[in-house]
Parts: C-alpha cells; structure tokens; sequence
C-alpha cells in the first residue's frame, strides 16, 4: 500500500528553484533511499514531506490524505517524524528531555513506555547516558538521539536526513545496521544520504536528485549496479 506520495512538487527559496516536479511514493513497510550530491536538494524535498517548507506546485498525499497544506505538527501527530539533518537535539536539555520532546503531541500517552523501552533497546548508550546533557554527548550519540527523539512520536514514516553524516566509519555501519531493524520492527523509512553505497545497500527502492530533478529510480540493487550511478555516486567506475 503507498503510504506517502509526492505528484508533481515544486518547491521555490523566493526566486531559486530548488525542486522541480518531483513525484514518487513510498510504499508501507519499505526503506527507500533518496540520494544526490550537495545542494540536489535532498535536503529540501525532506522538509517538504515535514512541512517545514511550502511546495509551490504539486500534491502530497498520505494515507491517501491529501497533506499539502497541513502544518508540520499536525503532520507529526498523522504518522510523520524526521530527525533531522545535523542532528538538531536540544543542547541544554538532558537525553531523557530531549526524547520526552519528541512525544509532543502524542494522544496515546500510555504508549510512551514502550516507545521509551524501544529506543533504549535500540540504543542501550541513550539509557547509560540518560541525564547527561545532549550538548555534550558525541556526534554518534547526538546523531543516535536525533532518531531516538523521533521514534518517540510512534511514527508510521521516518524521515532520516543524512543519518551517517561526520561519523566514523563504525558508526556509519551502526547507524544503517540500526536502521534495518527499525524497519524490521515495522516502520517505513524514507533516508537521504550522501553516503550511497550504504543507503543503497539497505534500501528497497532508491531515487537520485540531480539539481532538484529525479533522474534515476529503481530498487536498490539496480541502482548499485547502474554504470553511471557508480561513476557519480559510488566512487567507482
Ligand atoms: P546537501 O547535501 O549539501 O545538504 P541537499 O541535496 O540537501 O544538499 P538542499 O539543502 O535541499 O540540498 O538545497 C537545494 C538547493 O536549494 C541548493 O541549491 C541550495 O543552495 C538551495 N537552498 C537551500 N536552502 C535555501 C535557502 N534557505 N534559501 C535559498 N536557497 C536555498
């Protein structure tokens, strides 16, 4: 079942366009991959789906609702989380604080232990450093928190923006490793990387942004495998 769906977006900074008639959908229980070199505008179509950004033209649809014009928050409450791009915690706030947060809004306060206990399965650091302030943790930590606090919302899509970004080559494995099992636990992910090897390894389907236009899709193994993906993207050719 498609539970997201782009038609048509374009999304304008004042004068400069950053999208161009973007479409394309992400079916429930899927991990897609979007990937692009910088300023592609990955980053952008992420803050569209949130509602962080306005699309200029076009439609976007989920759960078969039309969502274009619904405030971000409202959208968090329907099923749509991101964590987003340079981690973007609370500094001053506690771990604990910073993941209280992302249950914001949430009708279903009863459901918050178990969200509470998955995250800390999910990242048994988070629970060891449950009062440390997020301003001082690491960057893999901060980054771990980021997704913490947006799987306190109980998403049914979680948008993940550049998830392995300034992390060691053991984290970067962690974090996509981790990513697999939240899917496995049955929530769909939308992730934009830079990192493609990896996005594309882990993902069911895969789209690349050139200069705000998609100019590849297929799954993920089709995407590794295309020639000319591998020269861009791949650091082979
Ligand atoms: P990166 O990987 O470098 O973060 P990206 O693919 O996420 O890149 P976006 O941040 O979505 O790219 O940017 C897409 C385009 O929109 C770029 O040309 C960028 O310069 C432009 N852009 C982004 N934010 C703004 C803004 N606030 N005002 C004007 N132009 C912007």
């Amino acid at each position: 079942m498609t539970l997201l769906e782009l038609a048509g977006v374009s999304v304008h900074y004042g004068r400069i366009q950053a999208l161009r008639d973007i479409s394309f959908t992400v079916d429930e229980g899927e991990v897609v991959a979007l990937i692009g070199a910088n300023g592609a505008g990955k980053t952008t179509t992420m803050r569209t789906i949130s509602g962080l950004l306005n699309c200029s033209e076009g439609r976007i649809t989920f759960e078969g609702q039309d969502i274009t014009k619904m405030k971000a928050h409202i959208r968090v409450v329907h099923g749509i989380s991101q964590a987003p791009e340079g981690r973007g915690i609370f500094p001053g706030m506690t771990v604990m604080e910073n993941l209280d947060m992302g249950t914001f809004g949430r009708k279903d306060r009863s459901g918050v232990p178990k969200d509470l206990d998955r995250v800390f399965d999910l990242f048994p650091r988070l629970k060891e450093r449950e009062k440390q302030y997020g301003g001082t943790m690491s960057g893999g930590e901060q980054q771990m928190l980021a997704i913490g606090r947006a799987l306190m919302s109980n998403p049914k899509l979680l948008l993940l923006d550049e998830p392995s970004m300034g992390l060691a080559p053991q984290f970067i494995r962690q974090i996509f490793k981790i990513i697999k099992e939240i899917n496995n636990q049955g929530t769909t992910v939308l992730v934009v990387e830079q990192n493609a090897n990896q996005a594309l390894a882990g993902a069911h389907r895969a789209f690349v942004l050139e200069t705000g236009e998609i100019t590849h899709s297929g799954t993920g193994r089709q995407l590794l495998e295309d020639p000319s993906i591998k020269e861009a993207y791949l650091g082979v050719g």
